[in-house]
């Protein structure tokens, strides 16, 4: 059926309507949200390769509402992103992990690292570290704990070069741990390696999305033993077959995180995961 200029223009219009709503909608859930702690830590366990234990977790954010259900970082991350309200949000997330690792402790349980992540707008106030470093004093986290993830597309930013190296410099100052997330899609990244002193860099899912040929393993494999004698840790992220680990496991990665172990999940089932993990 044949639509006419004005009618089409109308359904854009609809389509931006919706998505404006949708996004008001959101915006304005967000400070009761953060109030009723409905904003939840989901972690991802990561696996050393070399002894099959769990090395750590990445901490994701689920946004579980009551009369909405579960809402994905997708759906507002990106619209956070736009109005700055991210930065309330990886701090919120930060606090609830700190919580958890203080848990832990108090009740003697296995206590791992935990990665956050940080979104690049923090880059906007270059004593932003400060508030993270109060808050791990507060529930008295012991350094080597809590690692940042921030994308690779970060330190990218030459305008920013001095600040990034500031702050990671900070970061190590004060106990945390810094990782180079999606690694590998910018065009110079292996001169981020040389520039930064990142602890980990995280291999992105699309590295092995693709069907897997010879030559972007020996790419992969390289880089793992660049990173390797670097002394920076590599995490593969994304992985899901058994075969992607079996190649892995062959150039001597690291860590892997991936479906193939866990998807993200909740505090309670995570802690079952893991005691049942390996057993
Ligand atoms: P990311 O940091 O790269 O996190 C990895 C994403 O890949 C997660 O999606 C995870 O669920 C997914 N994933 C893990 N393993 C597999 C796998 O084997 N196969 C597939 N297909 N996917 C896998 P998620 O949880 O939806 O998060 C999406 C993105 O949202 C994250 O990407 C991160 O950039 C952002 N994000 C999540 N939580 C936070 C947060 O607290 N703060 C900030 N600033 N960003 C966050
Ligand atoms: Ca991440
Ligand atoms: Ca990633
Ligand atoms: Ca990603």
């Amino acid at each position: 059926e044949h639509q006419t200029g004005e009618e089409i223009c109308a359904f854009f219009n609809n389509q931006l309507v919706i998505k404006m709503n949708r996004e008001a909608e959101l915006n304005g859930l967000f400070e009761e949200s953060i109030q009723n702690h409905d904003f939840q830590i989901y972690l991802q366990p990561k696996i050393r390769l070399e002894n099959q234990m769990l090395g750590g977790a990445e901490a994701l954010v689920r946004w579980i509402h009551p009369e909405r259900g579960m809402i994905y970082p997708s759906d507002f991350i990106p619209l956070f992103e736009s109005n700055g309200k991210i930065c309330t949000l990886d701090i919120y997330m930060f606090e609830e992990v700190c919580k958890l690792v203080q848990r832990w402790f108090k009740e003697k349980k296995q206590v791992i690292p935990i990665s956050v992540n940080l979104s690049r707008l923090h880059m906007k106030n270059p004593d932003f570290l400060e508030e993270f470093v109060a808050i791990k004093e507060k529930y008295q986290i012991p350094d080597g704990i809590i690692e940042f993830e921030m994308l690779e597309s970060v330190f990218f930013d030459t305008q920013q070069i001095i600040l990034v190296k500031k702050v990671i410099q900070d970061m190590h100052k004060h106990g945390f741990l810094c990782s180079l997330d999606d690694f590998g899609f910018g065009y110079s990244s292996l001169a981020l390696l040389n520039e930064f002193d990142v602890d980990t860099i995280k291999l992105d899912r699309q590295f092995f999305a693709d069907t897997m040929n010879e030559k972007s393993w020996k790419i992969i494999s390289s880089l793992v033993r660049l990173a390797d004698s670097l002394n920076i840790s590599v995490v593969a992220e994304g992985i899901e077959t058994k075969e992607q680990l079996t190649c892995l496991r062959e150039i001597k990665c690291g860590m892997v995180q991936g479906y193939i172990y866990s998807k993200p999940l909740s505090i309670d089932v995570f802690e079952n995961w893991s005691v049942n993990f390996g057993k």
